[in-house]
């Protein structure tokens, strides 16, 4: 039988040490080490992060079973009418081909940014196995969301290199991922641990920089973008997987504020005023970034939108987060001008806004033992 010994991070590092270098527990320690409810914590928790059950975090397990059941997969969707769309020359505007070029050159990328750090860097980091069971489901879902944008390239047959370099060729993209980048390497080290107010504030920044800013703003410009085009009836096989990538990142992005909230209340001392001062300064770089990409990729007004009602939208959007982790509204007065997005995100599978066929996923049995 293998025991475990307490260090590094949880369920990562530790290390087996053979039942013989030690003496059996007598029945009294069995008991002591079951996992006790009231001790379960999101971050510094027990260090036996396997023990599921007794549920403390519930909302998390209630947020894995809605997004099992919000199960898709971008292979389900029809392509053909966007393909002819794309391939007649007269079918959409080179502002249109544009805007569909840069979403896909963002998102082809930033979805696998976003797995990274759920795998590499804030999952070991999280004590609480309820918030790993989500970040499991979480992380194939961002899979399958790099595979919806992979999708929709190949089936428009458009330059793979081209879309799949821009995070590195295109400024305003470039410059939305190295301003994420130092948030996921501080959690990718291997040397970094939770445990100090100091460090345990940067695992806090990280959360909310990708729930708040990445899922939570970034994505947002270009979701509206291409959701107006399905709206104009165009690229609609598009526009309905950019409809089910939406309602995902929404509940990734609740997620992620349901975690901060919690870690925040466990740990009321990290919530300092230089911290939120210093959040605050991080939402509008992170608002006034988006805004630079709304302008590139709409450098004219397009479907009804411009630029100048994105930094509407941003700022609606940023003092929306802002409230939800507890942070001061930061734009006084901001409004929706797209309150349509709301019907979007709120989408249930079986009334979906384009119309096209999606399999239920809420049923098993599919197997045949003959
Ligand atoms: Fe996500």
């Amino acid at each position: 039988m293998l025991q475990f010994e307490e260090s590094g991070p949880a369920g990562l590092a530790r290390q087996p040490v053979r039942a013989d270098r030690a003496p059996s527990p007598a029945p009294v320690e069995e008991e002591l080490r079951r996992v006790n409810v009231a001790d379960k914590r999101i971050i510094n928790g027990s260090t036996d992060v396997n023990q599921l059950v007794p549920f403390k975090y519930k909302w998390a397990w209630d947020k894995y079973l809605s997004a099992c059941a919000n199960h898709w997969m971008p292979q389900e969707i029809q392509m053909s009418r966007d393909i002819e769309l794309w391939k007649n020359p007269n079918g959409l505007t080179e502002d249109e081909r544009r805007i569909v070029k840069r979403n896909l050159g963002f998102f082809v990328t930033a979805d696998s940014l976003a797995a990274n750090n759920i795998v590499l860097g804030t999952y070991r980091h999280i004590t609480a196995p309820e918030c790993r069971q989500y970040l499991l489901r979480q992380a194939f879902e961002e899979a399958i969301h790099t595979h919806a944008y992979q999708y929709i390239v190949e089936s428009l047959g458009l330059n793979e290199s081209e879309i799949f370099n821009a995070y590195h060729e295109v400024s305003s993209i470039r410059d939305k991922d190295e301003f994420l980048i130092p948030f996921i390497d501080v959690l990718t080290d291997p040397l970094f641990r939770t445990g100090t107010p100091e460090n345990d504030q940067k695992l806090l920044k990280s959360l909310i920089v990708f729930a708040c800013l990445m899922e939570g703003l970034f994505f947002y410009v270009g979701f509206a973008q291409i959701l107006a085009l399905g709206r104009q009836n165009k690229m609609t096989g598009a526009a309905e997987q950019y409809q089910y990538i939406l309602r995902d990142e929404s509940m990734h992005c609740n997620f992620g504020i349901d975690l901060i909230n919690t870690i925040k209340m466990e740990n009321p001392h990290l919530w300092t005023a230089e911290f939120r001062e210093e959040l605050r300064e991080l939402f509008h770089k992170g608002v006034e970034l988006e805004y630079k990409y709304a302008e590139d990729t709409m450098p004219r007004g397009v479907l009804g939108l411009n630029a100048a009602m994105f930094k509407e939208y941003l700022r609606f959007i940023a003092n929306r987060r802002a409230q939800q982790i507890g942070l001061e509204v930061l734009f006084e007065g901001a409004t929706n001008p797209f309150p349509w997005m709301a019907e979007m995100i709120d989408l249930k599978k079986e009334r979906n806004f384009f119309e096209t066929r999606v399999i239920e996923y809420q049923t098993g049995g599919a197997l045949s033992w003959d």
